[in-house]
């Protein structure tokens, strides 16, 4: 069991190398999504800026055919009074030229009001497109570099798996089983070294007669507060290495 212990470790050290690069790859998956979230949503607001720009801009281009068409008309009336003699007729007409220009003077102020608005939405409108092709540009660049991280992760995390297969192999099938389960509840650490009767991975005493059993390491031992799995490592002198 001691020899099957120690297999365990190292599958562990494999492991815990997998587990910091997936996390690695998670993180980097991460910020490739908020960058392309960014840009979705930069992208949406020039829409929007855009879409209202040229409702405004319909609005305008609707404004300036009706001011059109009234001076049309004020000025066929104008025509017609040049060839009316009845004096009530004139004053009728003259009454209907008066009416459209005083409508038109107000469409005309309307239409400065909209060519302001449409001025003010433009230049808006070019800011956020002017952000956004940088945003843009500079993703382009980025995006490329976090992808190839991302497939360099993956490259090793393949290699390191078909090493961790050479490892599994000399293990019993059961232990891995039981190794796999701790090491999924217990952040990546399953087995864990004795030292000076405490366990490494809760800190906690060891009982005396586990001590012993630890010691002879017949079978497996578990931690009896976080169920991990013990092996023992005999106290050294700091500074040397066993
Ligand atoms: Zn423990």
């Amino acid at each position: 069991m001691r020899e099957q212990i120690e297999i365990l470790a190292s599958l562990q050290n494999v492991d815990r190398g997998i587990k910091e690069k997936n996390g690695a790859k998670k993180a980097l998956a991460e910020e490739i999504r908020k960058r392309e979230e960014e840009l979705e949503v930069k992208k949406n607001e020039v829409a929007q800026l855009r879409a209202e720009w040229a409702e405004k801009d319909k609005l305008r281009q609707e404004r300036e055919h009706l001011l059109q068409d009234e001076g049309r008309k004020a000025m066929d009336k104008r025509m017609r009074m040049s060839r009316i003699k009845n004096i009530r007729e004139l004053q009728a007409l003259q009454h209907e030229v008066d009416h459209i220009k005083q409508a038109n003077g107000q469409l005309e102020e309307e239409l400065i009001g909209i060519l302001e608005d449409l001025e003010a939405r433009a230049a808006l409108l070019r800011e956020k497109d002017t952000e956004l092709k940088g945003l843009e540009q500079a993703w382009g660049e980025g995006k490329g570099e976090l992808e190839a991280r991302v497939a360099q992760i993956d490259k090793e995390v393949a290699e390191t798996s078909a090493f961790r297969q050479t490892i599994v192999a000399q293990l019993n099938g059961e232990l891995i089983e039981r190794y796999e389960l701790i090491f999924s509840r217990r952040g990546g650490m399953a087995v864990v070294a004795v030292s000076g009767g405490i366990c490494q991975g809760c800190f906690m005493n060891i009982p005396p007669q586990l001590w012993n059993e630890i010691m002879k390491s017949e079978r497996l031992n578990l931690c009896p507060s976080c169920h991990r799995i013990l092996y023992y490592r005999p106290t050294v002198p700091s500074g040397k290495q066993i």
